[in-house]
C-alpha cells in the first residue's frame, strides 16, 4: 500500500507514448492538444494601430493642429502629415507613418478644421507598435498546449487555419458487478442501478474523449479476463469499475495477473478508494477503480484525470489546488488520507454531509475536495485546509 503522494508521483513520472498527430481546422480545436509549437507567421499587430478614438498628430510645438483627414478601422492611411497637422483616428485604425502620438478625443476641442489639445502628448501614446504582442517568427503556444477558446482566437488572429494536434484517445470502460441492473429495467431487492458507466463516460467527455466503449462484465474470472483482453485491443486506456477489492466475487486483480498486466501500484492509503489499481501492458494502461460510486469518481478526479492529460500529450495539466479556510470544524484520527466532498464559495470551504463512498448526493453538490493526509486532525472553523477544485 502506498500513500496518495507516492501514487501521484508515480503517475507524474510515468513515461508514456504520445498519440499520433493529425491536422485539423482551428475551429475544431477546442479541448485538443497541440503537437507542434505555433510559430507566428506575422507580427501582431502587423501595422501601427490606434488603441483609442482620438486624433493622430505630427507633433509640433503647439496646442493647435490642423485636421487634414481621417483613418478609420480597415483603412490604410497614406496621408503624409506635416508638423502641426492631425488626422481623426478610430480604435484599431492604421496610424500614418508621419504621426508620433494620439490624443484621445476626450482631451481635444474641435473647432471646424482646427483642434486644440491640452498638453503635448508623449511620443507613441495610444499607438500599438508593430509586433508588440508577438513578432513574426516568435514561438507562441508550445507543443503540449491544451487548446481553449482564447488560444483558438489567438491562433486565428495569426491567420492560421490548420493546426497539428494529437489524435484523440480511445478509452474502454469495464463495468463489473452481478448486482447491477441497467436503467430501464425494474430492480428487485438486492439489485441496484448501474451508474458508474454514466459517471465515467461523462467525466471522459469533459476531458474531450469521445471514443468510448463500455463493456458489461459478469463476476466470473473467465468473463473478466476475456473482457479485459477485448478492451485492450481497441483502447489506449482501460478503466474498470468494481471487482478490485478482496471479496469472493472480485476477480479483477486475479484476471489482471493472469493476463500479465504489470502492477505499477495497487492500494492507496486513502478514503475513499483504497483498492485502486494502476498497471501497464504493452504500453497501454489500466486503472481498476473501486466500485463504490464516490470511490470511482474520487479516483477519477485525483488520479485518472491527470494521467489522461499526460496520455493526450497535455504538458501543463495539474490538479487545481488552493488553501482555503474551513467554514465548519472537522476532526479525524490518524489513519488513511481522506478526500472530502465540499463546496468552495466566497473564499471559504464547507465540508458536506454524506461522505460515505456509496453515496453520490454529496458529490453531486460538491465543487471541490478537501484533502487531509494520514495524520490526525482536529480543526476549528477558519483553519486553512488543502482544496482540490473540481470545476
Ligand atoms: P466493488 O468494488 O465491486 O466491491 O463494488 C462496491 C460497491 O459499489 C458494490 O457493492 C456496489 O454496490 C457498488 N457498485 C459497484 N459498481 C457499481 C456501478 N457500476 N454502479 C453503481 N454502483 C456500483
Ligand atoms: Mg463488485
Amino acid at each position: 500500500m502506498i500513500s496518495v503522494e507516492e501514487a501521484l508521483n508515480i503517475l507524474d513520472n510515468q513515461v508514456v507514448n504520445l498519440p499520433a498527430v493529425e491536422i485539423i481546422n482551428v475551429s475544431k480545436g477546442l479541448g485538443r492538444v497541440l503537437s507542434e509549437t505555433i510559430i507566428s507567421p506575422i507580427s501582431l499587430p502587423s501595422f501601427r494601430q490606434s488603441s483609442m478614438d482620438g486624433y493622430a498628430l505630427n507633433v509640433f510645438d503647439s496646442f493647435e493642429y490642423k485636421l487634414v483627414g481621417e483613418s478609420k478601422a480597415g483603412d490604410q492611411c497614406l496621408i503624409k502629415l506635416n508638423p502641426g497637422e492631425a488626422v481623426r483616428i478610430l480604435t484599431g485604425a492604421h496610424v500614418p507613418d508621419s504621426a508620433q502620438a494620439i490624443v484621445i478625443q476626450e482631451h481635444v476641442q474641435v473647432n471646424g478644421k482646427i483642434i486644440t489639445i491640452e498638453s503635448i502628448p508623449k511620443e507613441g501614446s495610444f499607438i500599438r507598435k508593430v509586433g508588440e504582442e508577438v513578432k513574426k517568427g516568435d514561438s507562441t503556444l508550445n507543443k503540449g498546449f491544451l487548446l481553449n477558446e482564447a488560444s483558438l482566437g489567438f491562433i486565428t488572429s495569426l491567420g492560421l487555419q490548420k493546426i497539428k494536434v494529437y489524435s484523440l484517445l480511445k478509452v474502454s470502460i469495464l463495468i463489473t458487478g452481478n448486482e447491477l441492473v441497467p436503467i430501464g429495467e425494474k430492480i428487485g431487492t438486492g439489485k441496484i442501478y448501474e451508474s458508474n458507466s454514466v459517471v465515467i463516460q461523462s467525466a471522459l467527455y469533459k476531458k474531450g474523449i469521445k471514443d468510448i466503449r463500455v463493456f458489461v462484465v459478469k463476476d466470473t474470472l473467465k468473463d473478466t479476463i476475456q473482457s479485459i483482453i477485448n478492451a485492450f485491443e481497441t483502447s489506449n486506456l482501460v478503466l474498470i469499475s468494481g471487482g478490485i477489492s478482496v471479496g469472493d466475487y472480485d476477480f479483477v486483480k486475479v484476471a489482471l495477473d493472469k493476463i500479465g498486466v504489470k502492477k505499477i501500484f495497487y492500494k492507496v492509503k486513502q478514503r475513499p478508494g483504497k483498492p485502486l489499481f494502476f498497471g501497464e501492458i504493452d504500453n497501454k494502461f489500466i486503472f481498476a477503480l473501486p466500485g463504490n460510486p464516490a470511490s470511482t469518481l474520487n479516483c477519477f478526479y485525483v488520479y485518472v484525470s491527470q494521467f489522461l492529460s499526460k496520455l493526450m500529450g497535455d504538458t501543463n495539466y495539474s490538479l487545481l489546488r488552493l488553501r482555503a479556510p474551513l467554514k465548519n470544524s472537522f476532526s479525524k484520527v490518524e489513519g488513511r488520507a481522506v478526500f472530502l466532498k465540499a463546496i468552495y464559495k466566497n473564499y471559504q470551504v464547507f465540508i458536506l454531509e454524506h461522505q460515505q463512498s456509496s453515496k453520490m448526493i454529496s458529490f453531486a453538490h460538491a465543487n471541490c475536495l478537501v484533502y487531509f493526509n494520514e495524520g490526525s486532525i482536529n480543526l476549528e472553523d477558519g483553519a486553512l485546509v488543502d482544496v482540490l477544485l473540481l470545476r
